[in-house]
């Protein structure tokens, strides 16, 4: 995009710039600009979010489904500048080392590699683990459900659609038996049996690492809200048998 720019004031060398490439200033101009639109970015997706959380009280659900359409294309723009960015850092990186570059051909076969990337990456990866698409569904998610934790976004109810793959566990990751009055943490979304982590949490002066593996959000005991629908799932298994996960694969409909 802006790239075209910085290429039009470096015409009479393009195609062979040596380092050091001295234009510390075109470069700060484009970064500039880079930060001007995913703030504008943000700003689209804050507004549809409060935008969506009205609609959702007056229960126009159509309206908040498109709301989350424009939600994702605003994610899809934040991954994409975020990605020129990231060409636009290489670049400069490559010609700072004393390499000459072809600047437009170096920037399109950067940028164009992540974009193919992100284009055939999963619904999962694109937006269930995308912090703006996550606050979007948590706000949503809230106006009908105020005092429940929202499901992690890859998982699944029974009736609820399938858009994972990744199961939810009826296992608490403390004790590693079945959920005891599950609760949720509400800054990671894990989950642990209520006395469980209470215990780790007074024995650590009131606020843990999370014991889930690889997760490293602390927790205090204010912001577990218990999880009443995998409380459900863990009832209904005790009872069938049945891991009520087992069917996800089979529904998916990614
Ligand atoms: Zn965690």
């Amino acid at each position: 995009m802006r790239v075209s720019r910085s290429s039009r004031n470096t015409r009479d060398s393009i195609g062979s710039v040596s380092a050091p490439f001295n234009e510390g200033k075109e470069f700060d101009s484009l970064y500039r600009e880079f930060n001007e639109m995913l703030h504008f970015v943000v700003r689209g997706i804050t507004f549809a979010t409060e935008t969506a959380a009205d609609l959702e009280e007056a229960n126009e659900k159509e309206e908040v489904a498109n709301l989350e359409g424009i939600v994702r294309k605003y994610v899809d723009m934040e991954n994409n500048l975020n990605n020129k960015r990231e060409a636009i850092d290489e670049l400069r990186t490559k010609m700072n080392a004393g390499n000459k570059v072809d600047l437009v051909e170096t920037f399109e076969s950067l940028h164009e590699s992540a974009f193919e990337e992100y284009e055939n990456s999963t619904e999962n990866e694109k937006y269930f683990q995308n912090e703006y698409y996550i606050e979007f569904r948590q706000k949503i998610w809230e106006v009908n459900h105020p005092d429940e934790a929202m499901p992690t976004l890859d998982g699944n109810d029974d009736d609820d659609i399938v858009m994972g793959q990744q199961k939810e566990s009826l296992f608490c990751p403390i004790t590693t038996l079945l959920f005891e009055e599950p609760v949720t943490g509400k800054v990671c979304k894990h989950t642990y049996s209520k006395d469980a982590i209470l215990q780790l949490i007074r024995r650590n002066r009131n606020t843990v690492v999370c014991p889930v593996a690889g997760c490293d959000k602390h927790i205090t005991e204010h912001d577990l809200i218990p999880n009443k629908r995998i409380e459900r799932k863990v009832a209904r298994y005790r009872v069938t048998g049945n891991d009520p996960m087992d069917d996800v694969e089979y529904m998916n409909i990614e």
